[in-house]
């Protein structure tokens, strides 16, 4: 078998989805994309799929030494995305090549489901009060919130009073049974991380999220000391090289997306690599069908796997789901907050492929929202 091509299409609210075909007919899909910078990862993927025509896509693991590291210059969020969506892809074809979903080609599945949070949005208490009593009239066993918006690099008392009231309200929606996670998204400076974990400790938060920018390991340790409240990062690193530094850390979770850090086959790897500190996967994916379909994929193979975000109902992204672009929506029907083990040959998931073709000729010019503090100097998002 022959790789004959790779398409890209660009398709709403903010994706990228790539299309991998070959010369026995057998198509393989995957999610290359940063958020944001979706155009930037298309050139790349189309660079790497100048090596790619004419191989054997089932050398999955060749290739993604070829894609990773022989250009050079390698890593970082661009190139590892696009690296990401095309081994997606080729686990995609291997899968419908051997007739497996991917999770078997991985030795097997070491669970019979996987445990699902769902985003509650709002930045008023009434509307995350709505938020959770709608998750969970859907079934869901936990949820994950922003801690707060924007923030000042050492808040007030009334910041942190805020903060610490939204994981109280949620605690107390919730009941002791179920689980909430509070996603920083490296708003608060390791210091302002320091003063309010300690004060939402009580409540028990599942973990908490990027306490401190991606770029600062070298502080993650004293964030995490500060606290019992489990430390969760790594939507912004990108390979196993990237997450050795947060392990040492002492992180309690990590969260490689499947389509930023080198695809199925890094992510992996990162869920070994965590393993030797005790640590948990828990994949990051507010993204599509592919991403998700990734993602669950590997969930049912790795064993130090926790839960998994997915992005249906997501603020994000109004009057668009991940699942207008599939022919199966059943695949990502949640039972109990819980997803079954899909049964498909490769990613499991179907594309409606003339969906994607009609989305991609509108595109979409996804950026992320810039952020000003008061004195109207930048602000993290
Ligand atoms: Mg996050």
């Amino acid at each position: 078998m022959k790789i004959t091509g790779v398409e890209t299409f660009l398709v709403p609210p903010r994706w990228l989805f790539c299309r991998v075909a070959t010369d026995e007919g057998i198509i393989g899909w995957g999610e290359p994309v940063v958020e944001g910078r979706a155009e930037t990862v298309r050139a790349a993927v189309h660079t790497l799929a100048e090596y790619l025509v004419g191989q054997d896509p089932l050398r999955v693991e060749d290739h993604w030494q070829v894609m990773a590291k022989g250009g050079f210059y390698r890593g970082g969020p661009v190139l590892s995305s696009a690296l990401a969506g095309l081994d997606q892809a080729l686990w995609d074809i291997a899968g419908k090549a051997y007739d497996a979903p991917v999770h078997m080609l991985l030795g097997g599945p070491v669970r019979s489901r996987v445990r699902m949070y769902a985003w509650v949005g709002g930045d008023e208490p009434a509307q995350l009060a709505d938020g959770i009593a709608a998750r969970l009239e859907a079934g869901f066993t936990a949820v994950k919130m922003n801690a707060g918006g924007r923030a000042a690099p050492l808040g007030t008392a009334a910041d942190v009073r805020e903060v610490v009231g939204r994981v109280a309200l949620a605690r107390d929606l919730l009941g002791p049974g179920r689980d909430v996670a509070v996603d920083f998204h490296g708003r608060f400076t390791a210091a302002g991380a320091r003063r309010i974990l300690p004060l939402i400790a009580e409540y028990h938060p599942l973990f908490a999220e990027e306490p401190v920018l991606p770029d600062r390991p070298h502080v993650l340790r004293d964030v995490v000391t500060a606290s019992s409240v489990p430390i969760a990062t790594g939507e912004r690193l990108y390979s196993r090289w990237d997450f050795r530094p947060v392990l040492e850390a002492g992180v309690a979770v990590v969260q490689p997306d499947l389509s930023h850090a080198g695809g199925i086959s890094e992510t992996r790897r990162i869920a070994a690599l965590a393993e030797v500190w005790d640590a948990y996967l828990a994949p990051h994916c507010p993204l599509g069908p592919l991403a998700l379909a990734a993602s669950l994929q590997v969930a049912f193979a790795t064993p130090n796997f926790l839960i998994q975000e997915h992005s249906i109902g997501i603020h994000y992204h109004q009057g668009d789901d991940l699942l207008g672009y599939v022919l199966d929506p059943e695949v990502f029907r949640f039972t109990g907050g819980h997803a079954s083990r899909p049964t498909g040959p490769g990613l499991g998931v179907e594309i409606d492929e003339d969906a994607v073709r009609r989305a991609d000729k509108s595109g979409h010019a996804w950026r992320n929202p810039v952020w000003r503090h008061d004195d109207g100097g930048f602000a993290e998002w």
